[in-house]
């Protein structure tokens, strides 16, 4: 399919990088292509940036299927641009859109898009450290109808978002409310797909949390409510004496690509990684043996982040004194040092536009 390019007349002025945030601002173009039973997916084309008319019986804005992914393009020293394991988000896209019966995409020609657009918005790309190009595609039913049905018409769209660093004082230590009310996913559900449904069930929790003074939740299974599963949008990593330990994956856990970049990382450094259920009360009592030693969330926005204070039952621990452990420091050096080409990428992980 070839990909009809219709450029911007009015490009915008550049934002202040100081002030960037994260996805507030968007480039000049973006990409689209739609899906009916007929042509299949169909007339791709990039075109400038702008808000698009929908009818509002349209099927996402009343039952939400819909799938989204997250990944960025990075700007190095020398001015290359480097993507990060896209195949990944593609591969993922698809594994999103089978839960939910959204038609599958042709992973290879998604990803040529999404190349085409960030080249021609390239100038977007910050080049500072911990900057880069956040890149947002998604899927969502189109039927100009209110049965509650798998839609026959979809949309896929990407736009891109320049972002600024996500620590702004650098990488610190975040404070987490353990959630043993709410729950984000269940066995069954729809946890390990980035359906948007997902996230906007998870607000609730992350006002009450912020109300506290915390930064994110942690969320437990939903059955028994003591296994721990991810921290906010972030998987989760627990270091107990010298092993690392990580949730095992299963339908309430979003496999991120960045946990599976962390694993790899840290068996290359000959670190155990033990992917099991890890229960709350486990983590606590390790803590009062004195053998949690670290905690970090990973994912795509922040890489690493940290965790300096989980707080559960009335109960709050700190852990490593609240300062960012060793071998967090490290993967948050090496992941984004691969990303931005400043450590050589042993692993085939970065691709160059
Ligand atoms: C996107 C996401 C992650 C992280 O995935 P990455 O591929 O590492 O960015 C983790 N948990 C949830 C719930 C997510 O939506």
């Amino acid at each position: 399919m070839q990909i009809v390019i219709e450029r911007t007349t009015t490009p915008k002025p550049k934002p202040d990088l100081d002030k960037l945030g994260f996805g507030r601002v968007f480039t000049d173009h973006m990409f689209m292509m739609d899906y009916n039973n007929e042509a299949g997916w169909h007339n791709p084309r990039i075109r400038p940036y702008g808000p698009m008319e929908l009818d509002p019986s349209t099927a996402v804005f009343h039952y939400a299927q819909a799938v989204f992914e997250g990944m960025k393009a990075f700007r190095t020293a020398d001015g290359r641009i480097l993507l990060f394991r896209p195949r990944q988000n593609m591969s993922r896209l698809n594994k999103s859109n089978a839960r939910m019966v959204i038609p599958l995409i042709d992973e290879a020609f998604c990803l040529e898009a999404i190349k085409q657009l960030v080249r021609l918005d390239q100038d977007w790309i910050p080049s500072a450290l911990g900057m880069s190009l956040y890149i947002r595609p998604f899927i969502i039913a189109t039927d100009p109808v209110l049965g509650v049905r798998r839609s026959s018409t979809y949309r896929f769209i990407t736009i891109l978002s320049p972002v600024g660093a996500y620590y702004e004082q650098g990488i610190s230590p975040i404070s987490i409310h353990v959630e043993s009310e709410y729950v984000r996913a269940v066995r069954g559900g729809t946890g390990f797909a980035k359906a948007a449904g997902n996230y906007g069930g998870s607000l609730k929790a992350q006002e009450e949390a912020h109300q506290e003074g915390h930064s994110q939740v942690l969320w437990l299974d939903g059955i028994e409510r003591r296994y721990v599963e991810e921290v906010g949008a972030m998987n989760v990593f627990f270091r107990i004496g010298d092993e690392m330990i990580t949730p095992e994956l299963g339908d309430s856990i979003l496999p991120g690509i960045t946990r599976d970049s962390v694993i790899h990382l840290l068996r290359h450094w000959g670190i155990t990684v033990t992917e099991r259920k890890l229960a709350i009360d486990e983590l606590f009592q390790a803590y009062e043996e004195g053998k949690l030693l670290e905690a970090l969330g990973s994912g795509t926005a922040a890489a690493i982040s940290p965790i300096g204070k989980l707080a559960w039952k009335g109960r709050t621990i700190t852990i490593g004194d609240g300062k960012i452990g060793e071998w967090s420091q490290k993967l948050y050096d090496t992941l984004t040092g691969i990303q931005t080409g400043r450590i050589r990428d042993e692993w085939g992980w970065t691709v160059e536009l």
